[in-house]
């Protein structure tokens, strides 16, 4: 393999890596610590970078991230960015690892360089665990608060952090004109305790917490829950004399009745001293009544920022040093091998209770049997476990010197351990093909039954367990030929919840195909996947037709879902050709077609439903390419909407093209769509067609 292609492999498995992790990331199970997925990010941008990857084929430049339904969005006057970070995983050029003060005494050198200057003045302050706000004041008053969001565009939230009362809405003394203020949304620790003690079901942790606070719709009641914000920076002014340091702006926005974290910054033209203060503020983290995830390096004079620039991703006028999470050795106890809804194996790590963060830990996802060997971990061991994102915990390393004679390497399973059926590889996993495995039949069955897939009301894990052990329920479809006599005799149900649970059953039935199918976990086939095959073969009859063209390789079905050209893309987006041998080759199966077939015959709707698509018929089958920054719309917004009118939104502009939506600042495929002859519109032009005059 040649270079390039070497490292487009590379990117990739980078690109499936990150946005498996981002999604158990927002699912608030993270599989893996943010340093981690932070060296992920790094890679990828240092890859994208070398192979001249356009921003909207780039990972880390979509927006839409953080955006919550039913806020407005606004673009950032300056974008907010993320840190570039030192990492104790980084290595050089050839490979050896890098210490923390060999990266940052090359960051500073760069700095040094660039600005032509020997002495550079060093601020450290505390890099505080919350949410970013940017706050516009317009004369002194607070005209609004936006989320970072993608870093590009962000939610507004005034009412929201006008409500807390503890962000000043008028700052003191203030003349005329405009600043926006950059701060940290945050929950004091002792504030999250007292209203945590006051919910049914805490919180998990102030950080969370308070991000979840402060994109509620209503307001009422915030200013009961003690979250605070510090402000550190001053991004953008017109009309305001400010001062030229960083320490002394956090003094003026301190005068102006702003929180700063004044007291805890440390002023330093060393370095050394720089990194040595980070490594010795971890003793003070303790005391603090806030979590800091580490600290943050900035150069003190303003006036050298505007001549240092910024990359697309990180400012140069700072780096943050995070903190290692913490780290505690326990025994392993056994390894286990569970087996998951859709038959993969994944074993887990049975430890002696430990406690890691503020919960004790007796159980770890030890993920794959890749990993697990890669680590070497072997029963009897004494691993190090942490908590990846501070929640799910995790076995980082063994600690070999512990290791006792003899111990053996865990051998990965031939067969089921549930129905000793032979287990087969694919890819990285290992998979039970059995689809009676009793295992997978309740896994599938509790996620048939749940708020993700078909929702269906009263119906929880622990009712799901019974009816398959008393009931014998094995399909889905079984499900909805329960009675509610035989309902009423299970335990902790009685005649009413029984009834109750039918209703949810019937009620069910209507969801739609999108819904059954993403209920029924085949392999590869997510929320968004499901949807995406409901929307484009509308009906299950006309998906299992297509499967079983596709299986036996007609090539005009081959072809409409995995062009062989690798320039074009197929009319599901997001399906490569490995994953869609695998899902119509699982959707043609007899096990999959008995089950839409005992599906039907109950009654449940096997169509995508009307509320789902309405197709617009000028941009129904059209193909859509979206470039530059839209004037209200966000990237995400436009392809859900376009998708629901029966469009497809695809990454590329070539031939087949239909419409190339431009905005601000259009990339190279405005170019490219010039030189094809394909027509260019814009964002008003593209609400017209979507028969959306406003
Ligand atoms: P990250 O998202 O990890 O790349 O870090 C950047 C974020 O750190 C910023 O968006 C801020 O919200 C946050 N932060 C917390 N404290 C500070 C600070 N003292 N200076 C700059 N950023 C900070
Ligand atoms: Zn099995």
């Amino acid at each position: 393999m040649g270079g390039r292609a070497r490292l487009e492999v590379e990117l990739e498995q980078l690109t499936q890596q990150i946005r498996y992790h981002e999604a158990a990331y927002r699912a608030g199970a993270p599989e893996i610590t943010d340093d981690a997925f932070d060296d992920l990010v790094d890679r990828y941008q240092e890859l994208a970078g070398q192979l001249g990857l356009d921003a909207a084929e780039r990972l880390d430049l979509q927006p839409g991230q953080d955006h919550t339904a039913g806020f407005e969005t606004v673009e950032h006057r300056v974008p907010m960015l993320s840190l570039e970070k030192l990492s104790p995983n980084r290595r050089d050029s050839s490979g050896e690892p890098m210490p923390l003060s060999d990266q940052l005494s090359a960051w500073f050198r760069r700095r040094r360089k660039e600005l032509e200057v020997e002495e550079i003045p060093i601020i450290v302050e505390p890099k505080v665990d919350g949410i970013s706000v940017s706050l516009l004041y317009a004369d002194g008053v607070l005209r609004s608060a936006v989320t970072r969001g993608d870093g590009r565009k962000g939610d507004v939230i005034t009412k929201q952090v006008t409500q807390l009362g503890t962000v000043p809405t008028k700052l003191k003394g203030s003349g005329k004109g405009e600043l926006e203020i950059r701060g940290e949304l945050y929950w004091p620790l002792t504030e999250f305790a007292r209203f945590n003690a006051t919910l049914e079901k805490p919180l998990i942790n102030p950080r969370n917490g308070c991000a979840g606070m402060m994109k509620r719709k209503d307001p009422a009641g915030l200013d009961e829950t003690g979250i605070r914000a510090f402000f550190y920076q001053i991004a953008w002014d017109e009309g305001v004399k400010l001062p030229s340091t960083q320490h002394e702006t956090l003094q003026w926005l301190s005068d102006r009745g702003a929180e700063v974290y004044l007291s805890e910054v440390f002023q330093t033209v060393s370095e050394e001293k720089a990194l040595q203060h980070c490594e010795d503020y971890q003793a003070r983290r303790e005391t603090l009544d806030y979590d800091i995830d580490g600290m943050v390096i900035k150069l003190d004079d303003l006036g050298l920022y505007a001549r240092l620039g910024a990359t697309g991703h990180h400012p140069h006028w700072g780096i943050a040093y995070k903190f290692p999470p913490e780290r505690k050795p326990t025994r392993l106890l056994d390894i286990e091998v569970s087996v998951g809804k859709s038959g993969k194996l994944t074993p887990v790590a049975i430890l002696e209770p430990v406690f890691v963060s503020g919960t004790t830990v007796s159980r770890a996802s030890l993920h794959n049997f890749v990993e697990l060997e890669r680590k070497d971990i072997r029963v009897g061991d004494t691993v190090l476990v942490e908590k990846a994102g501070e929640i799910i915990p995790q076995v980082v390393e063994v600690d070999k010197s512990k290791r006792k004679r003899g111990a053996k390497r865990f051998v990965v399973p031939h067969a089921c351990p549930t129905c000793g059926t032979e287990a087969v590889s694919e890819e990285i996993f290992v998979y039970c093909p059995n689809p009676t495995c009793p295992d997978q039949v309740r896994e599938r069955l509790r996620h048939f039954a749940s708020r993700q897939a078909m929702d269906i009301d009263g119906m929880g894990e622990v009712l799901v367990d019974q009816v398959v052990d008393k009931l014998g329920v094995r399909s889905p479809d079984d499900l909805f030929r329960l009675e509610v006599d035989a309902l009423a005799g299970l335990d902790r149900m009685g005649h009413k919840s029984a009834e109750r649970v039918k209703a949810g059953l019937e009620e069910a039935k209507g969801r739609g195909l999108g819904r059954v199918l993403n209920g029924l976990a085949v392999r590869h086939v997510g929320e968004t996947m499901a949807e995406d095959l409901a929307a484009y073969f509308k009906t299950a009859d006309a998906l299992l037709e297509f499967a079983a063209r596709y299986v036996a390789e007609d090539e005009e079905a081959v072809e409409t879902v995995a062009p062989a050209k690798s320039s074009e893309r197929g009319a599901i987006e997001g399906l490569a050709r490995k994953s869609a041998d695998s899902i119509f080759h699982e959707l043609d199966s007899p096990a999959v077609r008995e089950v839409f077939a005992g599906l039907a015959d109950v009654g449940v709707s096997l169509r995508v439903r009307a509320a789902d698509v309405r197709e617009v018929a000028d941009v129904a089958g059209k193909t859509f390419v979206l470039t530059g920054t839209l004037p209200t719309l966000t990237r995400t917004e436009v392809t859900k909407r376009v998708k629901a009118a029966g469009g497809k939104v695809s990454g590329s502009v070539s031939k087949k093209t239909h419409y190339v939506v431009a905005g601000d600042d259009p990339g190279s495929k405005h170019d490219k769509a010039q030189s094809l002859g394909v027509t260019i519109i814009d964002e008003a032009a593209l609400l017209a067609l979507l028969g959306d005059a406003d």
